[in-house]
């Protein structure tokens, strides 16, 4: 029986998607597409106590940045909605009422401290088969009492009853046939009244079945509540429509040595958060991939290739690309180590394959907040020259300056090296050269120039040398004809005088 392929990513609002979850959302969007199938959207907000303003805003701002859009989400809505769980409150009430029923479940009325003090008396307290008839439940409570207790507003839960001995079987795509012995399960809480809501197990399972889920795709830590959950789907008799298990890999430190946590990111200097994170509490902002400069397609391609590879030497993957190629056999099982320096690599890369006038629109921001005004086409102009210098739009700012502001000042070191007694005189020369030529391009000025230089003798290091220190103020940037030829004859000229003007002569020594 063949089935549509349904995946979702549920994410708890509990504060900004870590990368790993990006990634987690990805591998879903990869597989769905594939398949021809639906990526879903579902917002895991039963723990009212974890619950963080803005998180499901910011959850939605990510994949709309990131341009993997939902084919069904609080937002967009769909047929199996509604995806909030906390707005899906009567239904869960209505499957844990069936358990109840079934006997396959039970209510219980310990309070804390009871069982502290059970976890005091018995090493390795485990609420289950073991234990439980020791214990303050519909199961050692007469049908009277527990109806008086329930009557009275007595805090209760329930929780699942998982019989003793039995081999539940886990089927992960990625780490193949898992089996765990229920006699290891605790009689997890499903369901409490005190808020009226399940917990994060039952609503998970109800909800992947009725909104029809095929395949559940997650990160490794949830590993271990994959039996409990399968444990579940038999409670309910949906074992043939169960969804097919896959636990990611985690992704590690740089170094490798446990999970990728927000401190590396602030001890490295790179973010673990898609988009920049503002803390509603303390106000403490964590920076985002967006906000650091990076093109949402290199952010794509750097997290598919965290935890899968292609099996070839192939890097550059456009979306389309990662669609067809991604397969569950080429994930790896162990973690993937966070390697920094790759994603920049990434970026870099796009930025190469991004068309220079896209480019100048992105750095026109950076130009407002420094009051520089420049036409569009200029600036890609000048990101042509000196993209293949750059991993981030921002940094053309830092490469580049210099084609938009003269300088105001000369590079101590340069000057001490470059200026000569003689290049005064000499870039006054050049002055006169340059003002000869009517056609500025680039190459028209390099044989004039040079010819000139040949001419007469000089030095051609340097006259380039001066030339550059003039007009850029030091020794970097690309090719000394492109940018005097950008930035035009009469500011290049300028720039010369007042190099000349303004550069002490070297003592004669
Ligand atoms: N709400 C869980 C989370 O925050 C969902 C885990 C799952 O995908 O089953 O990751």
């Amino acid at each position: 029986m063949s089935r549509r392929t349904r995946v979702r990513f549920a994410p708890s609002p509990t504060g900004p998607l870590h990368i790993g979850g990006v990634r987690t959302a990805l591998y879903n969007y990869l597989f769905a597409k594939q398949q021809g199938g639906d990526f879903i959207l579902r917002i895991e907000d039963t723990d009212s106590t974890r619950f963080v303003p803005g998180a499901e805003e910011y959850i939605q701002e990510t994949f709309d940045w990131l341009r993997l859009p939902f084919d069904e989400s609080p937002a967009k809505g769909g047929d199996f909605g509604p995806y909030r769980q906390s707005e899906r409150k009567d239904i869960y009430k209505k499957y844990v009422d069936q358990l109840l029923e079934n006997k396959l479940a039970y209510i219980a009325f310990d309070t804390p401290e009871e069982l502290e003090q059970k976890r005091n008396e018995i090493a390795n307290f485990q609420y289950d088969a073991s234990t439980r008839l020791q214990m303050c439940n519909s199961l050692t409570l007469s049908g009277e009492e527990v109806k008086t207790l329930i009557d009275n507003g007595t805090q209760c839960v329930v929780r699942i009853k998982i019989e003793p001995d039995i081999d539940i079987t886990v089927n992960d795509l990625i780490r193949g046939k898992v089996i765990i012995n229920s006699s290891v399960l605790d009689d997890k809480v499903i369901y409490k009244s005190s808020d009226q809501l399940p917990t994060y197990h039952l609503a998970n399972v109800v909800d992947d079945h009725l909104m029809q889920i095929s395949h559940v795709i997650r990160g490794e830590e949830w590993l271990p509540s994959a039996p409990l959950h399968v444990w579940l789907y038999r409670s309910f008799g949906w074992e043939d429509t169960m969804p097919q298990f896959a636990h990611l890999p985690l992704l590690l430190k740089p170094e490798g040595n446990g999970k990728l946590s927000k401190r590396d990111g602030d001890r490295l200097g790179f973010p673990v958060f898609p988009l920049e994170w503002k803390d509603p509490q303390s106000g403490e902002i964590s920076s985002g991939y967006r906000e650091s400069g990076y093109l949402t397609q290199a952010v794509v391609n750097f997290l598919a290739l965290l935890g899968w590879n292609p099996g070839t030497e192939q890097e550059i993957f456009s979306l389309d690309e990662l669609v067809q190629a991604f397969s569950f056999d080429r994930c790896s099982k162990s973690g993937a180590k966070f390697d920094f320096e790759k994603a920049k690599w990434f970026n870099h890369k796009y930025i190469q394959e991004t068309p220079n006038d896209v480019l100048a629109g992105m750095l026109e921001p950076i130009l407002k907040e420094k009051n520089i005004s420049f036409e569009k086409k200029y600036v890609a102009k000048v990101f042509g020259l000196v993209k293949e210098r750059v991993n981030f739009v921002k940094e053309l700012w830092e490469q580049a300056s210099f084609f938009f502001v003269a300088p105001t000042s000369y590079d101590e070191k340069t000057v001490k090296k470059r200026w000569k007694a003689e290049t005064p005189a000499q870039l006054s020369e050049l002055i006169s050269v340059l003002q000869n030529i009517d056609d500025f391009s680039s190459e028209n000025q390099e044989i004039t120039v040079k010819q000139w230089i040949e001419g007469r003798n000089y030095h051609l290091g340097n006259i380039m040398n001066g030339f550059r220190l003039a007009v850029v103020g030091e020794s970097k940037g690309p090719h000394m004809f492109d940018i005097s030829a950008l930035i035009g004859k009469q500011e290049t000229i300028d720039r010369l005088t007042k190099a000349i003007k303004e550069i002490p002569a070297p003592k004669n020594n």
